[in-house]
């Protein structure tokens, strides 16, 4: 008996000990940056708050990495733009038709994405490659899905899983919890398994339309909403509809994002405050998909 307490003692703190670093690898498990920089002091979130049931558990994977190019070379990134996921008949619905892919179409195209040896990456990472700050990838594009329906959820993010790649998903703040629109159980299960999560305004508004301060609210109270719901920052924005100019663009900047993208079509990648993208659409071919990122990075 005389060794009954010690050892109890030995075992309780042996317990403890494990617990507590069974947390901390937790916490510390990137959420999604890749090298990326300290979190901007306006769009950081305090701890995610508890209220919320959690998801369910879903295994955090090492942060997606890419091959990077050699140093001082910056080879282009297409950046792809999704919306919806799911089956539209363009009979009834021609203008959801040309926002969305259905599954098999994604599938797809991550299919071919990975046998032609394209890495993924994800905005802040790129962000990261324009300006200088981390290594850029070889030979990457970007997966982007903006608005955050609830099929990113529950159609594209078993496909980005099944295939092994990141993306970028913007939410749309306000709309978060709304019919056909993702919460934030579903949200933190994409930032948990490794994708990036980014702002997309509070109320998807043109916002060449606001004024000044109306402005600093969509881009900046978004993004921090975001951010403490997660309990990580967030560096990615992107413009509702594409409209910007350059004081929006400014405000973007100044509320810490490091990169916004537009719906530009083509155009260089100097600008991570005007960043093209290329549009996937619902009757694009496999073929012409594949020709449409070929034609940017060969
Ligand atoms: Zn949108």
């Amino acid at each position: 008996m005389r060794f009954a307490i010690p050892l109890f003692v030995v075992l309780f703190l042996l317990a403890a000990i494990a617990l507590s670093t069974g947390r901390e690898t937790a916490r510390l498990a990137p959420p999604s940056a890749l090298g990326a920089p300290a979190p901007a002091p306006a769009l950081s979130g305090g701890a995610a708050p508890q209220a919320e049931a959690s998801p369910p558990a879903t295994p955090a994977p090492a942060a997606p990495a890419f091959a990077p190019a050699p140093a001082g070379q910056r080879p282009y990134v297409p950046i792809l733009m999704y919306h919806y996921v799911r089956t539209v008949d363009p009979g009834v619905d021609p203008l959801g038709y040309g926002l969305s892919v259905t599954p098999a179409q994604l599938a797809a195209q991550l299919d071919w994405l990975r046998r032609a040896g394209y890495d993924t990456v994800q905005m802040s990472a790129l962000a990261g490659c324009i300006r200088g700050e981390s290594p850029c990838p070889a030979r990457a594009v970007a997966l982007t899905f903006d608005d955050g329906y609830m099929d990113a959820y529950t159609d594209a993010f078993p496909l980005l899983q099944q295939y092994g790649v990141t993306a970028t998903f913007y939410i749309v703040s306000g709309f978060v919890g709304h019919d056909a629109y993702m919460g934030w159980g579903e949200i933190r299960a994409l930032r948990d398994a490794g994708m990036e999560i980014g702002a997309h305004s509070i109320s998807h508004i043109d916002l060449t339309t606001l004024s000044h301060d109306e402005n600093v609210d969509q881009i900046g109270r978004s993004g921090a909403e975001i951010a403490a719901q997660l309990g990580a920052p967030v560096r990615s924005f992107c413009y509702p509809a594409g409209q910007f100019n350059a004081e929006i663009a400014a405000i973007t900047r100044e509320r810490g994002y490091t990169s916004a993208t537009t719906t530009i079509q083509q155009g260089p990648q100097d600008d991570p405050f005007a960043l093209p993208r290329l549009r996937i659409y619902g009757d694009m071919s496999q073929d012409g998909f594949q020709a449409t990122v070929a034609a940017y990075l060969p």
